[in-house]
Order: structure tokens, then sequence, then C-alpha cells
């Protein structure tokens, strides 16, 4: 297996900058100025390096924060490699097989967009892991412990010999986290998209679930209430098309729900959990729950709220029209 530990630096702008993609328009979550990998042996051994600073050529200035943080300065990143040329060449050091794998999920997201903004294939990496995950899994997390690198580093008394907010240093902090893990067994049994998306989906044990379906790499995030194929369904007991609710709720940060009605059966509720892990597509991971009274109630009261809000709303800005004529 190629696998790559990789960390990322990238400054942002102090307005925000949106793309296109595919139609689609999307926030654009930092241009890269830093790129530090680090290819390992199944052991965790370091085989070869990549260390380069880029010259941005979206945020051009280094935003005060990330120079605070990556200690990077203006000159360099003016001296750095074009980003468009750096990009290429670090798609070229990790190979078309590569497979990554980095501290959180933050970082393979910023280099698909990235990869795009400059013209590269942005489906590759095809796969990649959250070394936070697989960490957590070994050394679940108690009371109060941090899961930022250096905290971990701390926590598992590894020498801080080189400093932290480099690219490469971390990644090369990352691997000696990695060397404590049972990487390569993670590694197998590390679950796919579509098993962590229904994962995050199904999570009451008292809930009785029917019809779970995964709609993966989609561009439009409400394709959830406006997309045929995902928000028409039928009753689990007797089939019949349900009447979906207008009203959708959220749970959690990427959940939403409404209720479903059957002629015959009465109320389900339809529910979603989204993620964008790769920066550019939605999934979508949706089932039908059987309600029961307590969800019911708990439902109705959510909704009591959401209309109140929604009618408040409407209120204002009738209000804001009145005072522009
Ligand atoms: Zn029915």
């Amino acid at each position: 297996m190629n696998l790559i530990v990789f960390d990322l630096e990238w400054n942002i702008g102090y307005q925000p900058k949106t793309f296109r993609y595919h139609g689609a328009e999307i926030t654009l979550r930092g241009e890269i100025i830093q790129i530090g990998a680090v290819r390992i042996d199944a052991g965790g051994d370091v085989l070869d390096t990549f260390d380069m600073t880029l010259k941005p050529r979206i945020f051009r200035k280094l935003q005060h924060h990330i120079a605070k943080v990556t200690g990077l300065t203006q000159v360099e990143l003016d001296m750095g490699v074009p980003i468009a040329d750096g990009l290429a060449e670090f798609v070229r050091w990790a190979g078309p097989d590569a497979q990554f794998a980095e501290w959180g999920l933050d970082d393979v997201p910023v280099l698909k967009q990235n990869l795009f903004l400059n013209g590269l294939d942005e489906n590759w990496p095809a796969r990649w892991y959250d070394l936070q995950r697989i960490f957590l899994q070994s050394y679940p997390r108690k009371e109060g412990e941090g899961m930022t690198l250096e905290s971990v580093v701390d926590r598992m008394g590894i020498e801080k010999d080189i400093p932290f907010h480099n690219a490469l240093d971390d990644a090369l902090y990352t691997v000696k986290i990695a060397r404590l893990l049972p990487l390569a067994d993670a590694l197998r049994a590390y679950p796919s998209e579509d098993a962590q998306l229904r994962e995050a989906l199904l999570t009451d044990p008292a809930a009785t679930y029917y019809d779970v379906t995964t709609f993966p790499g989609r561009l439009n995030h409400d394709d959830y209430k406006t997309g045929p194929e995902l928000c028409s369904v039928n009753c689990p007991l007797c089939g019949a098309a349900l009447r979906v609710g207008e009203i959708w709720l959220k749970r959690g940060n990427t959940g939403y729900y409404t209720q479903a009605d059957c002629p015959r059966h009465g109320s389900w509720f339809l529910r979603f959990k989204l993620s964008r892990r790769d920066g550019l597509h939605w999934s979508f991971a949706r089932c039908i729950e059987a309600t029961r009274p307590e969800t019911l109630e708990k439902y109705n009261r959510q909704k009591a709220r959401q209309e109140a809000r929604l009618k408040k709303r409407a209120e204002a800005m009738q209000a804001a029209d009145h005072a522009t004529e």
C-alpha cells in the first residue's frame, strides 16, 4: 500500500471566496501554502518525505492569524513554488495509487478544492483515513482531553524535538502517533464513507428504521427536500406514497427530518444525514423511522417552535418592506 501521511497549511482571505463546481456554488476553505507529506510503510517507518511552500494566487496576502500559527512570512509565500506547479509536483510525487492519512478530516477537502481550482484531477485521492478516529479506537477520549496534534503528542509522551505547525513537522508528529497504533489492522477495518454515514444516521437504539439508502456524490445541499429521487418515499408497510411534510427540522449539525404520512398507517419520520467529506460533493443517508409517542411529541414541539420562528421572520420582512415603501 502506498500510504502517505500528510498535513497542509492554508491561507484564508479577509473576504470569503466562492467558486463554481459543476454549477454548484462552493465556499473555498483555504488556499494551500504549504504541503508536508511522509510516505510510510505498514510498520510506520518513513520511506520518503515531501516539503514545499507554495505561492498562492487567490489569497495572495498572508492572513495575520495564519502567519502567527504557521510562522510563515509573506516573503516566504512570495518566493514559494506557484501553486499550480507545486500541486502538480505533489500529485506526481504521491502517485496515482496514493492513500492518504491525516490528523482529522480537514486537509483532504482543502486539497481537492485546490486541485480542482488548479485544473488537476480532484477525484484523486480516492481513499483517505482519519488517524484521529483510529487513535480514539485505541485510546478513547477522557473528560477534558484535547484532540489537537500537540495535546495528543503530550499525552502519549512523544518527545517534542521539532516545532509544531510547519506542515512537514506536523506530518512527522502524526507518523510518530501512528507508530503507536495497530495501523495495518485499523486501515483494513476502516469503514467506508457509506458505512460512516449510515452509522451517523442510525443513532437511536430504540428506533425502528426502514429503507436505509445512501446517495453519494451530489452537488446540491437541498436535494434531501427538493430532489425527487431522495424525498419521494413509500410506506414501509403498504408501499403507498407518503405525503412528506414541508417543515424540515434540524437534528444535530448535518441532519434533517420531517413527518411523512401514509393514508393507512399514519405518521413516519423521513430522516437524512448529510456529509461533505471531499469538500465538493454532498452525500446523503436516508431512512424512514417508525414514530413513537415520545418522538412524535418531541417533533411536534420542535415544529411549533420552528413555525413560530418562520412566522416572526415573515412578519419582520413585511415590516421592513413597509418601512422602505
Ligand atoms: Zn402504509
